[in-house]
């Protein structure tokens, strides 16, 4: 009777250390990424092997961002961390990470996941810089996901972390991967043309923006910034400032501001009643919160160019 009872129970750990195994071995890796840009691509190239989320919703400025017990609970489950990286996110992001204490996800880690690593940066401070300067981001700029062909060579990075973490997932996603490439591509060859039958070409691709968070997108579109409204970069900018700005977009006839919808209103229309000019302002991030009409990142990219051709217009009939 003993020994029947010692061999059922042996039976059922087995069989239970055999299911446990069994659950790990088909859970889904799970990949948190930091902005719904870098989830939107994790996403396509990975599909339904990995289970993606972004800790932010594309309604936030990634500069600025408070430190939330859910996002160190996300954190601590993930298999792969994802950041934008060049310091966008190190207000906020080392702090998580380190509340979640686990090795594998620490930068340096097999899970952690840096899109930035990938990429040329531009606009490097030449000399070295301080927070006198503001919020200058000493590594370059790290807004390369408003260019669609820079974000797709950023997107190889999840796939080795992925594969890191699992590598009986090595090779399974390059087919898609390459689809991937093609299909952005695709759309910034698309959506320069759009610019080039509106006139948007030289002297008429000059543009200013509030931030500087589009150099990335001018690259990939051909466009030439002239100006920006800050000052200092995280920091708003005085009316003299605007003031002096605006002298200067009139003067040189820049027909385009550019503004993303972060950016402070206020200053916004302050800027606007002392130009003259009509700002576009715009969503930099993918965002499926309720109402928003950039749920996928083609539609975000195809929004930033219509209305960047809409304000165009407008200015232009203000400055002839
Ligand atoms: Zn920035």
């Amino acid at each position: 009777m003993v020994h029947l009872l010692a061999v059922a129970v042996a039976l059922l750990s087995s069989f239970k250390s055999f299911s446990v195994n069994a659950q790990i071995a088909a859970k889904k890796p799970l990949v948190i990424t930091t902005t719904t840009d870098l989830a939107w691509a994790a996403r396509e190239i990975l599909g339904d092997a990995v289970e993606v989320r972004s800790l932010l919703n594309g309604r936030e400025d990634p500069h600025f961002v408070d430190v939330r017990p859910d996002y160190v609970a996300q954190v601590a489950q993930a298999d792969v961390v994802c950041a934008v990286g060049l310091d966008l996110e190190v207000g906020w992001l080392p702090k998580v990470i380190s509340k979640a204490a686990r090795r594998e996800i620490q930068p340096g880690g097999r899970g952690y996941c840096d899109f930035g690593s990938r990429i040329q940066a531009l606009d490097k401070p030449l000399q070295q810089v301080d927070r006198s300067q503001g919020d200058v981001h000493p590594q370059g700029n790290p807004h390369y996901w408003l260019s669609p062909s820079v974000l797709a060579q950023a997107s190889r990075e999840v796939i080795d972390a992925t594969e890191r973490v699992r590598p009986e997932l090595k090779g399974k996603f390059e087919a898609r991967y390459s689809e991937f490439k093609r299909m952005m591509l695709g759309l910034e060859a698309r959506l320069k043309a759009r610019l080039v039958s509106a006139n948007i070409t030289g002297e008429q691709a000059r543009f200013a923006e509030y931030h500087r968070e589009f150099s990335y997108f001018a690259r990939s579109f051909e466009l030439t910034s002239h100006d920006t409204l800050e000052e200092k970069p995280g920091l708003s900018p005085s009316a003299g400032r605007l003031g002096k700005v605006a002298t200067g977009l009139r003067r040189d006839k820049i027909t385009i501001v550019l503004a993303a919808r972060t950016a402070p209103t206020r200053v916004i229309q302050k800027f606007e009643e002392i130009s003259g000019l009509k700002v576009g302002v715009v969503s930099v991030s993918v965002s499926q919160a309720p109402g928003s009409d950039v749920e996928t990142y083609p539609q975000l990219i195809e929004k930033i160019i219509d209305t960047l051709i809409a304000v165009s217009e407008k200015n232009a009939a203000k400055l002839r």
